[in-house]
């Protein structure tokens, strides 16, 4: 089968691997580099933990995926996957619990007691008299390099075609192609929409107001060279056991230290640039001043916005159908990255016509959102043309 991909971010790249991979032709197009340096996809890291509190299937996903992402290493032929291990503040009460889960979803996990974490990771910045649990199957995805190991693997194939700057306008669903903005169309049997935070201005109005638009800044720092030891042996750390939800990853594999925090979250209307406003900036650089010991904005190296969507109903990614083996995968933030491998399996054997396999993940284990109306697609071409 010809599959035409739209968006050459994480989601469409790792699907285009799959689709390869089992013998099919992939077309993928970008409105701009391949990978681009502002998709949300690229950055320095995203990080991979297995624990979602009180669901076991999705952290039994998540252990899959930490499995997924080593295979991928090895059929890419690239490192990019540091298998730190991630650090979870969790309330005294409940680190037994959490601990459980992780051991059920197939995860090592150890609990640190407040007194333990603060003697193990002083320079860390966790909230006084918080508690930890430490699980061994995570880490950090070095996403800069996943998205060019992809790439580079796809532009070796025979089979494969990626069409840089080459903007998509518009989805036939009945035909199975798209058309660009350079009035060429890509035909195939298949065809995925994956254009991460633009997916909505590719969808049907009523599918496109589904989604709502959150935009993050985050800061990139150097450490002092004493501390340098210590953070290089750090475990991501997915919260830090703030009210702000104040998280970081630290320096690894040559990267800076990144911080953020659900605090620095917000909902806007439309995509901006990636520089960020200084009141974000300053507010983060307060974060993390009242929790780091020693930060000082001196650290700083970088700042950087970035955006995702979400299902206004879930908060998850959203699959829509769009017509037969045409489908749009708009992702979303904190997970969408570290599920890519099994997202991607999922989505290639439904385009493929394969029986996908069962993911533990919504929505692709569930009934998929279908445009409502005699067709979905006419309103967006409508819309964009
Ligand atoms: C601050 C932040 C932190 C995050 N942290 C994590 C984390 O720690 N762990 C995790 O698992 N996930 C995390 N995520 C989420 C994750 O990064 C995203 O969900 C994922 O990278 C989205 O991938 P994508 O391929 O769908 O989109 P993108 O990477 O944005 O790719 C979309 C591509 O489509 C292209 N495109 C768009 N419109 C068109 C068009 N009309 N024609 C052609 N091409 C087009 C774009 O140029 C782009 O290359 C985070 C997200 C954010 C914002």
């Amino acid at each position: 089968m010809r599959v035409v991909l739209a968006g050459c971010g994480v989601i469409a790249l790792l699907t285009a691997v799959e689709c390869v991979s089992a013998g099919h032709e992939v077309v993928l197009a970008d409105q701009a580099d391949i990978p681009f340096t502002g998709a949300t996809s690229f950055d320095r890291h995203r990080v991979l933990r297995a624990l979602h509190p009180g669901d076991l299937a999705t952290t039994s996903a998540a252990v899959g995926a930490h499995h997924a992402w080593i295979e991928l290493e090895h059929l890419l032929s690239t490192a990019f996957y540091e298998q730190s291990g991630a650090l979870t503040a969790v309330a005294a009460g409940e680190a037994t619990a959490v601990r459980d889960l992780l051991n059920a979803a197939g995860s090592k996990a150890e609990v640190f007691g407040a007194d333990e974490l603060a003697a193990e990771f002083p320079h860390a910045g966790f909230v006084p008299g918080t508690g930890a649990v430490f699980e061994s199957h995570a880490g950090i995805l070095l996403a800069d390099r996943v998205l060019a190991a992809c790439a580079g693997w796809l532009r070796w194939r025979a089979n494969a075609e990626l069409h840089p700057h080459r903007k998509v306008i518009g989805v036939d669903a009945d035909r199975a192609e798209v058309r660009l903005a350079d009035g060429g169309i890509l035909r195939g049997d298949a065809v995925l929409l994956a254009a991460g935070p633009w997916s909505r201005e590719l969808l049907a109005p009523e599918l496109a107001r589904e989604l709502v638009l959150h935009r993050q800044t985050l800061l990139y720092c150097d450490v002092p060279p004493a501390d340098a030891a210590a953070w290089a042996a750090t475990p991501a750390i997915t919260s830090l056991g703030s009210t702000g939800g104040a998280w970081l990853v630290p320096p690894v594999a040559g990267t800076p230290l990144k911080l953020s925090a659900a605090s620095a979250c917000r909902v806007v209307d439309e995509i901006g640039g990636p520089t960020a406003p200084s009141w974000w900036r300053e507010h983060l650089i307060d974060t993390f001043t009242a929790l780091i010991p020693g930060f000082r904005r001196d650290w700083l190296i970088d700042t950087r916005d970035c955006h995702y969507l979400a299902r206004r109903s879930t908060l998850g990614p959203m699959l829509a159908v769009l017509g037969d083996r045409v489908l749009s995968y708009a992702a979303c933030g904190g997970s969408s990255f570290k599920f890519a491998p099994l997202i991607a399996r999922s989505l290639a054997a439904r385009l493929t016509g394969a029986a996908p396999a069962p993911t533990g993940l919504e929505p692709l284990d569930r009934p998929l959102v279908r445009a409502s109306g005699v067709h979905p697609i006419r309103p967006a071409l409508r819309g964009v043309s």
